[in-house]
């Protein structure tokens, strides 16, 4: 690819400019009509590059690269989201191109206060004389997931002026909605006819991802005894506090703020009740599926202990699957991991397997009978003001694409 213009990096600061935030507390599809812009901006530079994609009414776009050849090649997809995080702003977002970085801490010219510094993101000293992306200090970038979209559409780019290198289906699919976890809540499985498929949403070069967290989410709802507290003594059973005391009791370590790697957790990230009833909202995260009925043990007997002393208190608990590690299911399908680490080889990008922690997409469809791992796209600090992006990992990420479709050639 020694002499290819890469469109990557003008395509990317023009879809950050696009505000695609989505919204936890809407009940509509997508859940801010505003991403319908950026879809409909993707439907037209895919139809420029020949193809005829979809744009639906829930904002999913869906395109196919069609064969150029008889030879046999296994069809694939590559996904990437078009929303952006509620957790910081993305309207107005002004994408800076910072040219060759010395290695010198960044201030953002839009808020002094937002410092980018080597010191403790060490991987901007991968970039040095290199040109990195980051916003003006207000907003997020959106590099996640707007690399992932401006990587799959500049293979597309490649692939339309180098007609003569055969590959085969490719599908290209790009979501409303993964942060807030309805990424494939209206997708349409009959459009992508791929038996494998990678979403192009991770972080640091060379960074490949077949793992995620299992995930369910347990609601245990305290009953107390409520009574007029002028004439409340021996009688009132607070179960406030009750639920602090459950708490309390549990592990320590067993918490987000003190695992990373493989390690899981029980996090009550929600609580809400009167002196009748009290409920904590927990997540249960690990690796092992078999942990999280553990931890679902742990929460009940811890409960018990505590209420022993107080008859006339109970409890109630609710449990929700959220979602489940892929490994489960790309580990029937090896292919998927080895030609993905053979595509990084023939780029010439150093391969670094890693574990999300957290959920993805991939997850879903992997469980949805369409095999998906993730592949790096350069995103970094993500869900932050600080966000940044190197224009050389965008690039790689594109000459991997390339490498990766020609691979699923059939032997
Ligand atoms: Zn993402």
């Amino acid at each position: 690819m020694q002499d290819y213009v890469f469109t990557v990096t003008e395509r990317f600061c023009r879809y950050v400019t696009i505000d695609t935030t989505s919204d936890p507390n809407s009940n509509t599809y997508p859940s801010t009509p505003k991403q319908k812009d950026l879809a409909k901006l993707l439907g037209k530079e895919l139809h420029e590059l020949g193809l005829h994609p979809i744009v639906d009414e829930f904002g999913y776009v869906y395109a196919c690269l069609p064969a150029n050849t008889k030879k046999s090649f296994t069809p694939i997809a590559f996904i990437a989201h078009i929303d952006t995080t509620s957790d910081c702003s993305g309207t107005g977002v002004k994408p800076i191109i910072h040219r060759s970085y010395h290695g010198q801490d960044i201030v953002l010219p839009d808020d002094h206060n937002q410092v980018l510094s080597p010191r403790d993101m060490p991987y901007l000293l991968t970039h040095l004389d290199k040109d990195i992306i980051t916003a003006s200090g207000k907003t997020l970038l959106g590099a996640d997931d707007k690399s992932g979209l401006a990587v799959i559409v500049d293979m597309v780019h490649y692939f339309y002026i180098h007609p003569d290198i055969e590959h085969g289906d490719i599908f290209i699919v790009f979501t409303p909605d993964e942060e807030i976890a309805r990424g494939t809540a209206k997708i349409d499985m009959d459009k992508i006819k791929a038996q494998y498929a990678y979403t192009l949403d991770g972080g640091a070069l060379g960074t490949i991802e077949d793992e995620c967290f299992n995930a369910r989410a347990l609601t245990l709802t305290i009953k107390g005894v409520s009574f007029h507290p002028g004439a409340a003594k021996d009688r009132l059973i607070n179960p406030i506090k009750l639920a602090a005391r459950i708490i309390d009791e549990l592990p320590a370590q067993l918490a987000p703020e003190h695992t990373e790697g493989r390690q899981g957790f029980i996090h009550p990230h929600k609580i809400e009740g009167s002196a009748t009833d009290c409920q904590i909202h927990f997540l249960l995260r690990d690796f092992d599926v078999r942990q999280l009925t553990v931890y679902e043990d742990l929460i009940r007997l811890t409960t018990e202990e505590v209420l022993k002393k107080y008859q006339s208190a109970g409890y109630h608990i609710a449990i929700t699957e959220q979602y489940k590690n892929m490994k489960i299911v790309l580990d029937q399908h090896p292919q998927v991991m080895k030609l993905a680490e053979d595509a990084c080889k023939k780029a010439l990008v150093p391969v670094k397997n890693k574990l999300i922690r957290g959920g993805t997409d991939g997850s879903l469809l992997s469980f949805m009978g369409l095999p998906t791992a993730n592949i790096f796209t350069g995103q970094q600090a993500i869900h932050s003001c600080k966000e940044w992006i190197g224009v050389e990992d965008m690039k790689s990420a594109v000459k991997v694409l390339v490498a990766l479709v020609q691979l699923y050639v059939a032997e």
